[in-house]
């Protein structure tokens, strides 16, 4: 269907107006090799399409500028942590007041109930207890389960992403052995002996390992959103709750990315019954904290250890973890955002994006398809993927770079690794149709 040799001269044309038009990020990148491991303060941001990265001077509401002066309108979204829209306001106060009064102390702060009883309201579920990342709350997590069963393994979904959690690292391979996830730098231990691994909504599968009688929890999205977007079959989720509660087996659901459903989540979109919820990135407005949360059942069950003596050492939190900082960040960012009213604005946009990717699909004719969860939409080249392992089949990282590339010489960032596009309610309608118009000139590009 695509044209390799056109689709590759077209990449160089692109790559060739990236640097043209990107002189002071190419110095910046030049330097920046000389001091950071492959020039960027973390891996990732090596993963743009261009050959060098963007560098951004400022971010505010859907948009931001870069040090050439280049303004572009950001559909990443820090990939979730600037879910709320870049540089809010009311966060920025209350940051700079924290700053100046006491940013940490192992103190509880006078927003600690505030923000409880927030995320209480929103979830459904009544404990909470805070982390720094996601990645954090995950493992706190694990760890509360293990402790709780007294059994060895989790049980994760095939191609799951939950950050950089040791025993999350894991997939199934061609034979249905779990192994480590391609590209996973040097596991603790044999990721088979800490994990089960199973393909989302297939329940037979599920059952069948969570029998055995081994596993802890069953950790996982409630769609997966980290190797595109993957909605769950109808009365999956349901099923769900069902087996694992048949088996002792606690459920976990993770909704960082997934509180693009709405206020509470899917949790609370569709009704779920978690033991425990995670969530982290947008909830401290880019300010890094995560939360997770207990059923009262578990919370009972956990706050006898929790009160012990030998609890600082007990392999949960961290000494800047919940601090006055954090606290003030969530509460001033869960008062102004990702409510109700947010995504009354932000929902629309996604539909808007997704019905105007959907057309310019429809008009080539091609075996495209486009999928949204709430605010999030995403745009795939194949037909709709029902689990991980064909959603990874799928990925063609030519098309992607060069996708993006496009985008981003014509002013859109998405989001790297897949092709994932985040609406705030600062986006517009013209936002939107600026990406469909741009979306359609690179296809026409392609196969016009
Ligand atoms: N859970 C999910 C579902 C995620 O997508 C991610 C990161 N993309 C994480 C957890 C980890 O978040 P962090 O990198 O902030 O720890």
């Amino acid at each position: 269907m695509i044209d390799r040799d056109r689709l590759a001269e077209l990449r160089r044309t692109e790559e060739t107006r990236f640097v043209e038009t990107h002189p002071c990020s190419a110095e910046l990148a030049e330097q920046a090799r000389g001091s950071l491991l492959a020039g960027v303060p973390m891996p990732w941001m090596t993963r743009w399409p261009g050959s060098f990265p963007v560098f951004f001077e400022t971010a505010n509401g859907a948009r931001f500028t870069d040090v050439d002066g280049q303004d572009y309108v950001d559909l990443c979204l820090g990939d979730t942590g600037a879910m709320t829209g870049h540089a809010l306001p009311q966060v920025a106060d209350a940051v700079a007041e924290r700053a100046r009064t006491g940013i940490t102390t192992m103190l509880p702060s006078s927003d600690a109930a505030w923000v409880g009883e927030e995320l209480a309201r929103r979830f459904g579920l009544p404990r909470w207890q805070m982390a720094m990342t996601a990645t954090d709350a995950n493992r706190f997590a694990l760890r509360f389960a293990r402790h709780l069963t007294g059994r060895p393994r989790i049980a994760v979904m095939d191609w799951c992403y939950h950050g950089t959690v040791d025993e999350t690292l894991a997939v199934l391979d061609a034979d249905g052995s779990v192994v480590p996830r391609p590209g996973a730098l040097g596991p603790q231990v044999d990721v088979a002996v800490t994990t089960a691994v199973v393909p989302f909504n297939d329940l037979a599968a599920l059952e069948r390992r969570l029998a055995q009688g081994d596993v802890a929890a069953l950790l996982m999205e409630p769609a997966l959103t980290n190797i595109g977007i993957v909605l769950p079959d109808d009365g999956y989720l349901d099923a769900v709750r069902e087996i694992t509660r048949r088996h002792d087996v606690i459920w976990i659901i993770d909704e960082t990315h997934t509180l693009c459903a709405g206020p509470g989540g899917c949790t609370r979109a569709w009704s779920l019954e978690p033991d425990m919820v995670v969530m982290g990135k947008p909830i401290g407005g880019g300010i890094p904290v995560a939360a997770y949360g207990l059923s009262a059942e578990l919370a009972d069950r956990i706050s006898g250890p929790m009160l012990g003596h030998d609890i600082d050492v007990a392999g949960v939190g961290g000494t800047l973890t919940g601090n006055a900082l954090a606290m003030a960040a969530v509460r001033a960012t869960l008062s102004s955002a990702l409510r109700e009213e947010d995504f009354a604005v932000a929902v629309p946009l996604a539909e808007r994006f997704t019905a105007g990717v959907a057309g310019v699909i429809e008009r080539y004719d091609l075996p495209w398809h486009v999928q949204r969860l709430g605010c999030r939409a995403e745009y795939w080249f194949c037909p709709p993927p029902r689990n991980g392992a064909d959603a990874a089949a799928a990925i063609d990282e030519d098309l992607d770079g060069f996708m993006h590339l496009w985008a981003l010489n014509r002013g859109i960032l998405l989001t790297p690794f897949h092709n994932m596009a985040l609406f705030s309610p600062h986006h517009t309608e013209a936002d939107v149709d600026l990406h469909t118009e741009v979306f359609g000139a690179a296809v026409a590009a392609l196969v016009g």
